[in-house]
């Protein structure tokens, strides 16, 4: 499909996107997509207001016609998913089959959302005063502030979004600047499907495109209950702290570090499957990327030798080719990051298989690079950080409870593994004493959720959880309702307080 194909199917017009400041290049060879405009910080609190306005109406809206929108959305998603797909690898570079699995997450989270939204229940809870009945009631919270990365341009977008507006609310969405056209393709689709109902009020959906300045904006904004922010840690570190100071309600989606336990009993084959997609997928650009493999010392040299087999036949090249298992990094930084992580590293005493910059010839200005392993006997300093690049630490342990003991031995938590047919070591690994991260799997790489589960993580991946499960009750506020139909009024607790009334 070419450019304009794509933009056209997807409601942008090349016009408008030719004359704004911020110039948007292709990771896959640098040429320029479009330019788009940026908001004003001016701007920002009218936009603020006319959710204000929006929230007024919406949040009146039965929660099955709100999700009777969502579908509609997922009709859209539907319809276009291979344009908006083309789209995330242009702006992104991720390869086109992981693109099309974006945009079926967000399809996935549509349908979820449109169920839910017939199942926004409370509980009702068992009284100690007779005739009494107690209960919860689950309240549409007001204007969501949605801040996103550029690894997942469009879904972690969706996972806030669908839950959100099937619970009432608006969304003010500021997406990552390196990202901006698919950005505004997701919103377009959504004007498409909110224009074919009578209900919904305008200003649903606002964008605000820029920088992380007009993040802060949002952030330290007393009109938004909620800041639902995915990111770096330091990202999370600085959104926190300010939602904090104006007792706002904050959910974080952070870095991550995730390792995987490799054991004796393991099927290898499995093992060594989940390993390359998990290292490799999204060019090591997933916050669930696999980092830190942790396998038992008997079958270290095997791996070893059997992943640099592997890794000499991953084709690294353009992402829109269906051969290609590795697209290019997103930017020169993300480049020069992943070498000075390897420099480190080796100073640190890894042994460094990979890493090099590849296809410099065909694209000057592109970052193509080859997937690295690096041996390393310890959790030096540079293995407890997140390099955001195809970087794979190789550690040994001797004992199991010493594996774990390694892999919790991080400042994140988010996604984590075991591969292992011996089921005490299944078990330990997810009960209390096993990982300690938000995501524990069995044979299962450490990447690539289904979204009815809850997804996030621990420490300083933030704490929040989003997408299935309960992650609704992020979008709403709690009450508790207690109702007395009886004759009189009994006290919580036995308190016997009586006060006569005068002159009767
Ligand atoms: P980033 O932190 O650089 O930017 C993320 C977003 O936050 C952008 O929209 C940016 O403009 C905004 N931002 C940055 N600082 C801000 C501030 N002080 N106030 C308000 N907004 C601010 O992250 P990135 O490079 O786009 O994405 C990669 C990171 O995201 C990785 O660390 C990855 O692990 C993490 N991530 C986490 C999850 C998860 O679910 N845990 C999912 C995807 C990505």
């Amino acid at each position: 499909m070419k450019k304009e194909d794509i933009f056209k199917a997807l409601g942008l017009n090349s016009k408008d996107l030719s004359q704004g400041t911020r110039i948007v290049r292709s990771p896959i060879d640098g040429s320029e997509l479009g330019r788009v405009r940026d908001h004003s910080p001016t701007d920002i609190p009218f936009m603020i207001h006319k959710a204000t306005q929006s929230f007024k109406d919406w949040c009146l809206v039965p929660a099955p016609k709100r999700g009777e929108l969502i579908r509609l959305y997922g009709e859209e998603l539907r319809a276009h998913k291979e344009a908006l797909a083309t789209l995330i690898t242009l702006e992104n570079g991720k390869i086109l089959e992981e693109s099309r699995g974006e945009v079926q997450e967000m399809i996935d989270m549509c349908d979820f959302a449109v169920g839910l939204s017939r199942q926004l229940y409370g509980l009702t809870i068992a009284s100690e005063r007779p005739s009494h009945r107690m209960m919860e009631t689950w309240h549409p919270l007001g204007p969501v502030g949605v801040i996103s990365p550029f690894n997942f341009p469009v879904a972690v977008w969706c996972w806030n979004f669908a839950l959100a507006l099937v619970c009432g609310n608006p969304v003010l969405w500021k997406p990552s600047e390196k990202t901006p056209l698919t950005a505004l393709a997701a919103a377009s689709l959504f004007e498409r499907a909110a224009a074919r109902v009578s209900y919904a009020p305008p200003s649903l959906l606002q964008l605000v495109m820029g920088g992380r300045d007009l993040g802060k904006i949002l952030v330290d904004s007393p009109y938004l209950p909620l800041i639902s922010a995915t990111g770096s840690t330091t990202m999370g570190k600085a959104v926190a702290t300010s939602v904090a100071a104006r007792l706002g309600r904050s959910l974080l989606e952070l870095s991550g570090n995730n390792g995987m336990i490799l054991t004796p009993s393991a099927n290898l084959d499995l093992a060594i499957r989940a390993i390359v997609f998990s290292a490799l997928g999204t060019t090591g650009q997933r916050c669930t990327t696999l980092r830190r493999l942790i396998v038992h010392a008997s079958l270290y040299d095997q791996i070893v030798e059997r992943l640099k087999k592997v890794y000499t036949h991953v084709i690294s090249g353009n992402p829109l080719d269906p051969k290609t298992h590795m697209g290019p990094l997103l930017e020169r930084e993300s480049f020069d990051d992943m070498q000075e992580a390897l420099h480190h590293a080796q100073e640190e005493g890894g042994k460094v298989f990979g890493g090099e910059r590849l296809l410099q010839e065909v694209y000057p200005q592109a970052y193509y690079v080859r997937p690295a392993l690096v041996e390393i006997s310890v959790q030096t300093d540079i293995v407890h950080q997140e390099t955001f690049a195809p970087l794979l630490y190789v550690i040994p342990y001797q004992r199991f409870e010493e594996a774990i003991q390694l892999h919790n031995d991080v400042s994140q938590g988010l996604s984590s593994c075991v591969f292992t047919n011996d089921v005490r070591e299944a078990e330990i690994f997810l009960s209390n004493c096993g990982s300690d991260c938000g995501i524990a799997n069995v044979n299962i790489g450490p990447s690539g959720a289904e979204i009815g589960g809850a997804f996030g993580g621990e420490k300083e991946t933030g704490g929040g959880r989003e997408a299935g499960s309960d992650a609704w009750k992020n979008y709403m506020r709690r009450a508790t309702n207690t109702v007395n139909y009886s004759d009189t009024l009994p006290l919580a607790q036995g308190i016997r307080f009586e006060v006569e009334e005068s002159n009767r």
